[in-house]
């Protein structure tokens, strides 16, 4: 899955909360700034956090 990079990223957590699989973590860096990390051994890659990521459909 291809999710915004972190600089882009703004942290709102919507694809955490979306994804079915629980497959996301927010892990924080050391400026506490929190970013998702896709667990890609539980992923099922259904596409849901791509489809719901707001940085992915400016534009639109
Ligand atoms: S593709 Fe689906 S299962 Fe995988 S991280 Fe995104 S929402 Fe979760
Ligand atoms: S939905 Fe997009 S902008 Fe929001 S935390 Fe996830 S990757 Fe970042």
């Amino acid at each position: 899955m291809n999710l915004p990079d972190k600089s882009l990223c703004t942290g709102c957590h919507a694809c955490y909360t979306a994804c079915p699989a629980k497959s996301i973590a927010m892990r924080e860096d050391e400026e506490g700034f929190r970013y998702p990390v896709i667990d890609t051994t539980t992923c099922t890659t259904c596409g849901l956090c791509e489809q719901i990521c707001p940085v992915l459909h400016l534009g639109e």
